[in-house]
């Protein structure tokens, strides 16, 4: 089965009762035994729910992998991947890591005597340098947000195989349609289903997709034994997202090249960092692993004027201002208050976070009105 017949079709049958075409909505919470333990396969909804269930097999799908998980969000998922570790394991990770992340790994299970090593993941030499016997996980993300770096997924994935340590890529911004990280050698995908796989901004959830049996049933037991599960109607929400998510994902990329080269043209405007540019120092690497570029971007001020990008993002009226990304409508947002407020100046400011970065999420509304909206708020700067 290709891609756009996965997406609608991939793990999914007919309910069986009544032939609906889509998972109803199983909104129960128990189920009926005939005798203590004779049931139809379902007993309690933190262990599964048929809505869930339907999703799982449907996310397993368009990953290409064997077992999907789903839970409650992206940092949910990324805690069960974790919870696999025990104290004193080591991972490392990228230094420019979605700031929710970060903040897990250090906040929360770095308390756990998990250590956590965050290093520029262009250079494999940097990676190899951090490897040691208590190393069991790598953790990638890529492209990155906002730098929207390209880290290279299957020269990491040798590495991790020759020393046998856990490789997962949280492929949120990508999505499956541009890139399969378990196709490239990874042992595990994650995803914020919050946002391009659920695509409406209306969902927030999480996913896990691997192939192998041992690491699925650890990861199952710990989705059923700490509990973050996503619950029946967003289930249903995320399945249907992922129903057209090639036909968005088209239009993204489509949108985000027509930004993006608007955006370079533009003289009020310094750096545009998007991977399908050839001047991108990862380009060769994009367009080895995706399909294409997507929809994200970044974008700084002519002289990194603060007050500029401020003027921007309060002016635009198409994008709107406000965290997330990956749904059908234009976002916009300021890192350096926003997302990476967080980080000191200095510290984010050495991987490209500056005080004018603007990143964007182009939606699929017309091309037109979205580069018309950006011209009239870069007029008032
Ligand atoms: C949003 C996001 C997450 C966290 O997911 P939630 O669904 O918000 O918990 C993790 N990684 C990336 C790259 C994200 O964009």
């Amino acid at each position: 089965m290709k891609f756009n017949t996965k997406v609608i079709h991939g793990g999914q049958h007919h309910d069986p009762s009544t032939g609906a075409v889509m998972p109803p909505i199983y909104q129960t919470s128990t189920y009926a035994q005939s005798s203590p333990g004779k049931h139809k396969g379902y007993e309690y909804s933190r262990t599964a729910n048929p809505t869930r269930t339907a999703l799982e097999s449907a996310l397993a799908s368009i990953e290409n992998g064997t077992y999907g998980l789903a839970f409650a969000s992206g940092l949910a998922a990324i805690d069960a991947v974790i919870k696999t570790l025990k104290s004193g394991d080591e991972v490392i990770s990228t230094n420019d890591l979605y700031g929710g992340t970060y903040r897990i790994f250090t906040k929360i299970f770095a308390q756990y005597n998990i250590k956590f090593h965050f290093v520029g993941m262009d250079s494999l030499a940097n990676i190899e340098s951090k490897i040691n016997a208590n190393t069991k996980l790598i953790w990638a993300e890529t492209p990155t947000n906002p730098m929207m770096n390209i880290i290279d997924i299957k020269a990491l994935a040798a590495i991790a195989k020759k020393h046998q340590i856990l490789f997962g890529v949280d492929n949120t911004f990508a999505s499956p349609y541009l890139q399969n990280p378990l196709d490239l050698g990874a042992d595990l995908v994650m995803h914020s289903a919050t946002k391009y796989l659920s695509g409406h901004s209306d969902v927030v959830m999480g996913a896990l997709i691997v192939n192998d049996k041992a690491l699925a049933d650890k990861l199952y037991f710990i989705q059923n034994a700490s509990g973050a599960v996503c619950g029946p109607m967003d289930s249903f929400l995320a399945l249907r997202g992922i129903k057209t998510l090639h036909v968005r994902m088209q239009r993204h990329c489509e949108n985000g090249k027509a930004v993006a080269e608007y955006l370079r043209a533009h003289p009020k405007i310094e750096k545009v960092y998007w991977p399908g540019f050839e001047t991108h120092p990862n380009h060769a690497i994009a367009k080895k692993q995706m399909r294409d570029f997507g929809g994200m971007l970044s974008f700084t001020t002519i002289g990194n004027n603060y007050k500029a990008a401020i003027s921007i993002v309060e002016n635009l009226k198409l994008f709107t201002l406000a965290e997330s990304l990956g749904g059908v409508e234009s976002l916009c947002g300021h890192p350096a208050s926003m997302t990476h407020a967080s980080i000191p100046k200095e510290v984010r400011e050495k991987t490209g976070v500056v005080d004018s970065l603007i990143r964007l999420s182009v939606g699929i509304e017309d091309q037109a009105d979205l580069i018309a909206d950006l011209e009239q708020a870069l007029a008032k700067i």
